[in-house]
């Protein structure tokens, strides 16, 4: 059986992100590192999109930029000035390179594209069973999201931002290249939080996608129907479809640390990476995988990894209300984009506001309703 010090079941997002961070700090060479996948990375799974300032780390495979973005419902438009930030792509294949790239400079890391069936910690080993093989080691990093373990609780709601994508050529030049559109809530809610979001990389190219906050997924009709009915709305006569996308991410404020033990640490959307209320991972990801590399350095103890914050209880309350009234979604996020400064919703999105700034948001949506659950939440 061959032993490893650290094993990543799963090679998306959260684990490549910390394997990069753990390469070119030059502190790990002594370590010998694996990487499980059932998928070999060589495909363009997915776009990710975030919010940053300029220079990032990241910003040699950034696909497109743009400093606005729209929002709108059926009652207004706003266009937001997005400054100091940019609102950045990249497409998952890229990154997959770019990290593997990094990774085969490095000789003690290794990729094996198996799936895995099982891990288990016993005394101080994690032996990790693939259709073919055992693999142990000393510490595992598990980014296999199973959603059973939040499911089987009811104390906190587990909703998903689940959407379709598609990217489409047209005939006509339609977009504005340099304007997104990050949630248009002007479509039919038919009782739930349903928006659409579109990124236009140039007049006759974008990726629309139907989305939608809430407990469960649609007929895959349902989203196309929907996507089709915007195109037809935005004028468009003619198009083709590039590429079609589709996600499903857990919301939930579901404390998927609990789950971590001494050796085991849950990374990713499996570890709670996921911006609860949003559904937003690559921010997160980026700061929560330098923050592990600089705990292995000092630390053991996988479950001291996790700190609880303020943050988390903010979304806990989001979620609730959502969970409870899905139908109050558009209203709530137009009360905090109509007026709000972008600048600091998208600080307090991103966990880095002061108590005093957390209000200026929050006071911004409507109070009587979570004040209501709020105390309904303490009581
Ligand atoms: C289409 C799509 C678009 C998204 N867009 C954004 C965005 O714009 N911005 C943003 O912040 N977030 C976005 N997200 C959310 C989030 O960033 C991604 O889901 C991200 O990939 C999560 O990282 P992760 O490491 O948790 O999981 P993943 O990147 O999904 O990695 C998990 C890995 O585990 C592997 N795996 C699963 N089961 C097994 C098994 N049994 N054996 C071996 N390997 C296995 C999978 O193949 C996968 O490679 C998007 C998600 C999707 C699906």
């Amino acid at each position: 059986m061959k032993h490893y010090d650290y094993i990543f079941t799963g090679a998306g997002l959260s684990a490549l992100m910390t394997v990069y961070e753990m390469a070119v700090s030059g502190k790990f060479l002594d370590k010998n590192i694996l990487l499980l996948d059932q998928n070999p990375k060589k495909t363009n799974d997915r776009t990710w999109c975030f919010w940053e300032q300029t220079n990032g780390k990241f910003d040699t495979i950034v696909s497109k930029k743009w400093k606005l973005a729209l929002f709108a419902n059926e009652n207004f438009n706003r266009i937001l000035d997005l400054n100091p930030c940019e609102y950045k792509m990249i497409a998952g294949l890229d990154f997959y390179d770019f990290v593997f790239a990094e990774i085969s400079l490095h000789p003690n890391i290794e990729f094996v594209n198996q799936k895995v069936n099982s891990f288990i910690e016993k005394d101080d080993l994690v032996f990790v069973e693939t259709a073919s093989e055992t693999f142990s080691c000393g510490k595992l990093f598990n980014s296999i999201y199973d959603p059973k373990s939040a499911l089987s609780q009811q104390k906190l709601p587990v909703l998903q931002q689940h959407f379709i994508g598609w990217k489409i050529k047209t005939e006509q030049k339609i977009f504005n290249p340099e304007l997104p559109t990050f949630m248009d809530f002007s479509i039919p809610q038919n009782g739930n939080t349903r928006f659409m979001y579109v990124l236009p990389t140039s007049e006759t190219e974008a990726l629309l996608e139907y989305t939608l906050f809430s407990k469960d997924l649609l007929p895959e009709t349902e989203y196309e129907t929907g996507i089709e009915d915007y195109i037809h709305k935005l004028g468009i006569s003619s198009y083709e479809i590039m590429e079609k996308e589709r996600g499903q991410i857990p919301m939930t404020s579901y404390k998927f640390w609990k789950n971590n033990t001494k050796n085991i640490l849950n990374i990713g959307s499996a570890g709670g990476w996921t911006k609860a209320s949003t559904g937003y991972t690559l921010k997160n990801t980026v700061k929560k995988s330098k923050a592990l590399v600089e705990f292995l350095q000092h630390r053991n103890d996988f479950r001291k990894f996790h700190k609880t914050n303020k943050f988390w209880f903010y979304d806990l309350l989001l979620l609730d209300i959502l969970n409870d009234k899905n139908q109050l979604g558009s209203s709530i996020f137009a009360s905090m984009f109509k007026t709000g400064n972008p600048a600091l919703i998208f600080k307090f999105l991103d966990e880095e506001t002061s108590l005093y700034e957390d209000l200026k948001v929050i006071l911004k949506c409507p109070k009587r309703l979570f004040i209501d659950t709020l105390l309904r939440r303490m009581f």
